[in-house]
């Protein structure tokens, strides 16, 4: 698992690398990374924050809080508005990299089906992968996508 792993954005402006191949990858089929990825599920690996380093150009921060207090970020390109990573302040020690934005995304595979409660009725699912109406069970998953749909 000491391969890196190299991607960026949309227009080329940020780059960044992971210091291993993501060992975690999941589908979130919530209604916020349906609206910010718009498309019908986002594909996320989860890992610690140290592990990615962004090599060229920067990102710009959307913020949200939810009702409950928690705050989510999306860290995207501001010139192409490509969605590179998010996560939430108060669960700081992991992140979550959008997988279509690896330069080969198919260096991970997925898991699991998040959030399918609000799946989009013409998506098809026939990957046999386990299907969570919420979040994923295990806690340390449940920051991102633990609200704010
Ligand atoms: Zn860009
Ligand atoms: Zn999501």
């Amino acid at each position: 698992m000491s391969e890196s792993v190299s991607g960026g954005c949309l227009c080329g402006s940020v780059r960044y690398e992971l210091s291993s191949v993501p060992e975690s990858t999941y589908l979130c089929h919530c209604r916020n990374c349906q609206k910010a990825h718009s498309a019908p599920y986002a594909a996320l690996s989860i890992l610690p924050p140290e592990n990615v380093t962004i090599t060229q150009g920067e990102v710009a921060r959307y913020e949200r809080t939810s009702d409950g207090g928690n705050t989510t970020y999306r860290d995207f390109c501001s010139n192409c508005g490509t969605q590179l990573f998010s996560g939430s302040l108060v669960f700081s020690q992991i992140m979550s990299v959008k997988v279509i934005t690896f330069d080969n995304p198919n260096l991970v595979n997925p898991s699991q089906h998040v959030w399918v409660e609000s799946k989009v009725d013409w998506v098809c699912m026939n990957d046999q992968l386990p299907q969570n109406q919420t979040q994923q069970s295990s806690e340390e998953f449940s920051r991102e996508l633990d609200e704010d749909r």
